[in-house]
């Protein structure tokens, strides 16, 4: 389906989770690396009025809905989605799956220390998971050696937690460099599993505010939420 005429994906986790094993299967395979996106109603309002965003989620392998304004206008639209499928749960649910069939996973972004500590934590929950590597996201002068990391480690999954749409932008021009089987931006997961930043509690998601926690958090994020009136008019306006 189309909100604000960009696209997501009607999935939920578990189809999401297997669409990200056939993607890494068809790497196993010697096909390329798949990005997959999961996007935000600030996602959908930036794409709209950014041909390079637009483009990278029409492309993508799966787009899929992060965040309940998703869900909210999906509804509005006559196209419920069944459920959230967002960046942090999905990467959750593919690292245990992943410690089960031996893939092979690779922790770029946030601040130093914070990726390392979030691949420990991961270990911890899903014992015998492989991360084959980490670094931090502030590599504007080390590009070029962060790339060549990632290509030497080849991992099934590279999860880019840079911040959107910067994470996108990035994974999707050097896809083919980066030699990894399933790309995928997680904004700040790493600052939660690492435990740097509280994620909102299971009740408060399951009323769909988990986006008022995090305004309540971390109050400098006001900003980004200054679109939401805008982004419900306009659903609403194009629904008619
Ligand atoms: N970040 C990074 N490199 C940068 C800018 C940001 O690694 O150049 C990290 C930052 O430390 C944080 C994450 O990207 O861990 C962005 O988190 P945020 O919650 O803002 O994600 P978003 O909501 O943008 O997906």
């Amino acid at each position: 389906m189309k909100i604000l005429g960009i696209r997501v994906d009607e999935v939920n986790m578990q189809e999401a989770e297997a669409a990200v094993g056939k993607l890494i299967a068809a790497f196993h395979n010697g096909q390329g690396g798949s990005q997959i996106v999961t996007i935000n109603p600030e996602g959908i309002w930036l794409a709209k009025d950014d041909p390079q965003l637009h483009q990278i989620v029409e492309k993508a392998a799966l787009v899929s809905s992060d965040g309940s304004g998703v869900l909210w206008a999906a509804q509005k639209l006559g196209h419920p989605l069944r459920e959230r499928v967002t960046g942090i749960d999905l990467l959750e649910r593919l690292c245990d799956i992943g410690a089960q069939k031996g893939w092979r996973i690779f922790l770029l972004g946030a601040k130093d220390g914070v990726a390392k500590a979030a691949g420990e934590e991961l270990q911890r929950r899903y014992p015998g998971l492989q991360i084959v590597g980490v670094d931090n996201g502030y590599f504007r002068d080390r590009e070029d050696q962060v790339i060549s990391e990632i290509s030497a480690a080849s991992p099934d999954i590279l999860f880019a937690a840079l911040g959107m749409p910067f994470q996108e932008k990035w994974l999707a021009s050097h896809r083919e460099e980066l030699n990894s089987g399933v790309l995928m931006g997680v904004g700040g997961s790493f600052d939660v599993i690492s435990g740097n930043i509280k994620r909102a509690p299971v009740f408060l998601q399951k009323l769909r505010l988990e986006w008022l926690w995090r305004l309540l958090s971390d109050p400098k994020r006001w900003r980004r939420y200054l679109m939401i009136p805008a982004f419900m008019s306009a659903v609403k306006r194009s629904r008619k």
